[in-house]
């Protein structure tokens, strides 16, 4: 017997859609320090974080829109050290929302 499993699966996108974000307007919680080349592991971030918060701008520089960021730490553990970024977590009450786990 083959069953479908459609319908008893949601897609990650779907899921993260769920997810509400409050801003914080001109505090961003994640901050990239200036610069003129991108290190290894701040470029790496336009590929690797969850949210897509990281771009690489036309100049080459790495960018960060914090709106939306998940929180997972990964660009802290890869950047934060190394001084690429500075990253607090959001002010009470802002950032993201987690409807479901
Ligand atoms: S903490 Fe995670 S979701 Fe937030 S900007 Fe860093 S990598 Fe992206």
């Amino acid at each position: 017997m083959s069953m479908s499993l459609e319908g008893q699966f949601q897609k990650v996108e779907e899921k993260l859609f769920q997810n509400r974000y409050l801003v914080d307007s001109g505090q961003p919680h994640i901050r990239v320090a200036p610069h003129e080349k991108p290190s290894k592991n701040l470029l790496a971030m336009t590929h690797l974080c969850p949210a897509g918060c990281y771009s690489q701008a036309e100049t080459g520089q790495v960018e960060i829109t914090a709106d939306g960021c998940l929180e997972c730490g990964t660009c802290r553990v890869l950047c934060e050290e190394s001084g690429d970024i500075t990253w607090d977590y959001p002010r009470g009450g802002y950032g993201i929302l987690f409807k479901f786990g």
